[in-house]
């Protein structure tokens, strides 16, 4: 038996509890694992979807120490299903000897635009045309016409199209920017054949899994389906998918993965891969990895945190994963219960706002 490995039985705690933490928790459960979800009280009296699901709940600021102390009493590894845990939280988990997975250094990457996409430019891997302007460092004078139309997108905390905005003229940059009050980067606007996505593993023992690619579509920023196979543009090619799975491989061992990663790209119309952004975690678009793969990346991911044999994000059979996004959801998700070959998942949150992630139904075997 290899010693590093966690084994079922041990304890796994999640930082955050939101759908993805849920989803990973009833993969850990499946294989046997206990869990600890650990998250602040965001919205009273309201059971977040992972907090729902866990062996034992933390619901406490993550400034606590009595906290930190039973985390690390009990949990044999410590992961997250969102980014923006606090860095601080993590650096002291590891110095006080816990094994956090993926650790602070992927989170300090995935935190930050800037820092992903140096990351990326650094590996030789192609980004979108940028620029970067630093909190009240919009210079007039600059030729901001390169960069026209463009997206202006806050350098962190921006998700599902939140802390970006579209900008067609200097003026909507200048309004814009000054609602931003932060350090921003303008990005052009690809005008791309398709929106990929794919997922790498990579666990302690330096094993490496990369997943086939799916393909993306967006509305209003907010991601509205998947597919696989992908089929819409013949711009996709083999030799495309082996450049974006290298690209994948390239950054888990850069940045020494212990865990799961999933990069977005923009494929042009002339065929070359962008690099968008990366998650440090199980994503959206993988959705569809629970009924349609051998390996559901929720499986993958506490597979490769607990330094396990890895399993394979390959798909079987063709899928649609659509999202169900809040507003009027509700006459979203009945009709799925009689399609047969669709499956739904509904996350049990109790506050359905619009632009808010619901559920999502995978359609195996989609007819086109
Ligand atoms: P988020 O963190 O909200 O997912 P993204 O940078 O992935 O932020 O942007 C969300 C979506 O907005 C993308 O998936 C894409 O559809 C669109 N988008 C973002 N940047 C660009 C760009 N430079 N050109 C064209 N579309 C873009
Ligand atoms: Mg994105």
């Amino acid at each position: 038996m290899n010693t590093s490995q966690i084994l079922p039985g041990s304890t796994i705690c999640i930082l955050g509890a939101g759908q993805l933490g849920k989803m990973s928790l009833i993969a850990a459960h499946q294989l046997g694992f206990k869990t600890m979800v650990w998250s602040p009280d965001s919205v009273p009296g309201v059971l977040d979807p992972a907090m729902a699901m866990a062996t034992h709940r933390l619901r406490r600021p993550f400034s606590c120490q009595t906290t930190i102390d039973e985390v690390l009493k009990n949990a044999a590894v410590i992961t997250t299903e969102w980014e923006n845990i606090p860095i601080t939280l993590i650096q002291e988990l590891q110095r006080r000897g816990g094994i956090v997975r993926p650790g602070n250094l992927v989170l300090e990457f995935a935190q930050s635009r800037r820092h992903e996409k140096q990351m990326a430019v650094q590996l030789g891997i192609p980004v979108t045309r940028h620029i970067w302007i630093e909190q009240g460092g919009l210079r007039l004078e600059h030729n901001w016409a390169a960069y026209l139309p463009g997206i202006l997108k806050t350098n962190k905390l921006g998700y599902d199209g939140k802390g970006q905005w579209s900008v067609n003229s200097v003026e909507e940059l200048v309004s814009v920017f000054a609602q931003a009050d932060t350090d921003c980067v303008l990005e052009k606007r690809v005008d791309f054949a398709a929106e990929v996505s794919v997922l790498v593993a990579r666990n302690a023992d330096g094993e490496i899994a990369v997943s086939d690619l799916v393909q993306n579509t967006h509305q209003d920023g907010i991601l509205d389906t998947t597919v696989w196979p992908i089929c819409s543009s013949k711009a996709i090619t083999r030799q495309i998918s082996v450049v974006v799975q290298e690209a994948a491989v390239h950054v888990a061992k850069y940045l020494v993965l212990k865990g799961i990663l999933v990069l977005e790209f923009f494929i042009t119309k002339t065929g070359q891969c962008l690099f968008n952004e990366v998650a440090p975690r199980p994503h959206n678009s993988f959705h569809g990895s629970i009924e349609a793969a051998h390996t559901s990346q929720f499986e993958q991911h506490i597979r490769a945190i607990c330094n396990l044999p890895l399993g394979a994000v390959r798909f079987h059979t063709p899928f649609q994963m659509k999202n169900l996004i809040g507003g009027a959801w509700e006459s979203d998700w009945v009709p799925w219960m009689s399609q047969s070959g669709s499956r739904l998942h509904l996350y049990g949150k109790e506050d359905s706002k619009p632009g808010r992630k619901m559920g999502h139904v995978t359609i195996l075997r989609p007819s086109k």
